[in-house]
């Protein structure tokens, strides 16, 4: 899932000093789970948007709001109160501030969060980064522990020599993730494999931006 925060307030209010009228989209999928585009999240920023004068024409929350042409389907229902308003906040992550910018030509579109990483939630309401989508996964190579994003270095082959009594040597408050890896392999019986692994330089372009995919293509000729 993307992590998101919420903007500092003061920041938002600063960037959205020249409007007057706001409507509000959040999300059910990643921002909801982060507490930043759930219902009760569109709520307290109404009541936070009213307190500062500003009108809230409306909000709500799309099933998933980087769903382009889902969200257009949704956002049907709120014509009017949409007429009313000069500028969209979106409280998901900066894909689904990007829908709205797509959705929206001629109004303003602010994010009201920052996005952070890709994680998983590991108690309620804590996160930790577990993907850089770099595009060429290894997690077959490794026990399925990521070591391009979980070792500070993203050794692709480790551990480095600062390593001490399983700690990390850049963040000594967390593991290291070559030895998690060692751990997790010596429990599967695999770890002749490890020793015999070397993972080769990654090919970095697999991950050069802006990436696309079409999937399209495939289906229709499975089809025919
Ligand atoms: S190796 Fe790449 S794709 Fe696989 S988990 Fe790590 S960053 Fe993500
Ligand atoms: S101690 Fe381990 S996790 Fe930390 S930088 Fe070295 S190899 Fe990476």
């Amino acid at each position: 899932m993307i992590i998101t925060k919420k903007k500092d307030f003061k920041e938002l209010m600063g960037n959205i000093r020249n409007y007057r009228s706001f409507f509000l989209i959040g999300c059910s999928e990643c921002a909801s789970l982060c507490g930043t585009g759930n219902e009760e999240a569109i709520r307290d920023m109404t009541e936070a948007l009213k307190a500062e004068g500003k009108e809230v024409t409306g909000g709500f929350v799309p099933k998933t709001g980087c769903q382009v042409l889902g969200t257009k389907k949704e956002l049907k229902a709120f014509k009017d109160e949409l007429g009313r308003t000069d500028c969209i906040l979106v409280m998901s992550c900066g894909a689904g501030t990007q829908t709205a910018v797509e959705l929206f030509e001629d109004k303003a579109v602010y994010p009201a969060n920052d996005s952070l990483f890709l994680g998983n939630m590991t108690r309620f309401q804590m996160f930790d980064e577990r993907c850089s989508l770099c595009g060429q996964c290894i997690l077959d190579k490794t026990g399925g522990i990521c070591p391009v994003t979980t070792c500070p270095k993203g050794l692709l082959n480790g551990p480095c020599g600062g390593m001490q009594d399983g700690h990390c040597e850049v963040s000594p408050d967390i593991p290291c993730a070559w030895v998690r890896i060692y751990e997790r392999m010596k429990k599967l019986d695999k770890l002749q494999e490890l020793c015999e692994t070397v993972v080769e330089a990654k090919d970095w372009s697999q991950g050069q931006k802006p990436r696309a995919l079409s999937t399209r293509e495939k289906k229709e000729k499975t089809r025919s």
